[in-house]
């Protein structure tokens, strides 16, 4: 099978801000790029409703329309976009081999992996229903939609604490559910948020439930595990900062991790330990985690993928 199988010069998996960027950018340097969706075309943006902090958009954008946006570019240039999910790869050789849908063999010469990360969420049904309608798994994204408004937020690591800290100096008041007696962050993020007057923290509490009109959510249900009391705070906005999982699984035999599954790249590139592949956006990024630092790493990415096919090709003639 292999021997048939089909040989590009660059493969894009996944279709967030960062593969889009790669694809616009490879495409437009004749890589004739081909990139693969994966199950939901888009990425964690088709989730979102409203982004304001895009650059370019001064009246705002829905994730879902950016994205779309972003695949026509692509596609105006020449990337082929296909839907399809990548169920194992082969980074063995020179040549890189990545299986899609578990038939199709493609053979590539360098691969960008802008697989994403994913926001991990508590497990709730109403958490769900609400997704999006005032609840978020980004501060950053959609904080600004609260400001001088309640908010609640859940978890206890260094994201809720940042998060905490930010969404503090737009709100109200924050709610900060810790579920155990103690921070899991670390002491200079706990520092700040012990030293910011407007973030109330709740030990030992969990949510219960996202209570709301049908619309939008006014209140969050709490229990305290210790005492066994169940409280509604009124709330417009609930954030879930209970960690990220990165898209890597595929990987893992191949590719250098950290502790957490993030890719490793060399600092100040997008270049893993293997050579020809390339990681961008949120999959190698578990500090900035936005849309436009995505997108730049898109865009680093396709670059040093065409030097890195340019050097090749150069050995070759010389
Ligand atoms: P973490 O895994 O570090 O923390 C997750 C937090 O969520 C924990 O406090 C955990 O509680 C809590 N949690 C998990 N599940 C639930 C649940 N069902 N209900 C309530 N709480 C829950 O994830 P982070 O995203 O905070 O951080 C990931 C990594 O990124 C870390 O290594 C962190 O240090 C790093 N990071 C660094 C930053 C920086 O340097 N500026 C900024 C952000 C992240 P419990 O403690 O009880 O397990």
């Amino acid at each position: 099978m292999s021997q048939l199988a089909e040989h590009v010069k660059c493969l894009i998996i996944g279709s967030g801000p960062a593969g889009y960027t790669a694809a616009i950018y490879a495409a437009r340097a004749d890589m004739h790029p081909i990139l693969y969706t994966g199950i939901v075309p888009g990425g964690q943006l088709t989730q979102t409703t409203e982004v304001d902090n895009f650059p370019g958009y001064p009246e705002g954008i829905t994730g879902p329309v950016m994205m779309q946006d972003l695949q026509k570019q692509a596609e105006k240039f020449g990337t082929e976009v296909r839907f399809g999910y990548v169920t194992s790869v082969d980074f063995s050789g020179p040549v890189h081999e990545v299986t899609i849908d578990e038939t199709t063999v493609i053979k590539a010469d360098t691969v960008i992996i802008a697989t994403g990360a994913t926001a991990k969420w508590l497990g709730l049904e109403s958490e769900q229903k609400y997704n999006g309608f005032g609840v978020s798994a980004c501060a950053v994204c959609d904080g600004f939609f609260y400001r001088g408004e309640d908010v609640a937020i859940v978890g206890a690591g260094d994201t809720a604490a940042e998060e905490a800290t930010y969404l503090a100096k737009l709100c109200r008041k924050v709610h900060m559910l810790v579920r155990r007696d103690e921070f899991r962050a670390s002491k200079a993020m706990v520092h700040r948020v012990l030293n910011t007057p407007n973030i109330e923290i709740h030990y030992n509490t969990e949510a219960k439930e996202v209570l709301g009109d049908g619309q939008v959510v006014n209140a969050l249900r709490v229990l305290n595990n210790v005492t066994g009391e169940e409280s509604d705070i009124p709330v417009m906005g609930f954030f879930v900062a209970i960690g990220h999982k990165p898209n890597t699984e595929l990987f893992t035999d191949w590719l250098d991790m950290d502790i957490n599954g993030y890719l490793v790249t060399k600092p100040g590139s997008t270049q893993t330990n293997r050579e020809g592949i390339f990681a961008a956006g949120d999959v190698q990024d578990h500090i900035f985690r936005q849309a436009i630092t995505a997108a730049g790493s898109g865009c680093m990415a396709a670059l040093e993928a065409e030097r890195y096919l340019a050097a090749k090709e150069h050995m070759v003639l010389n």
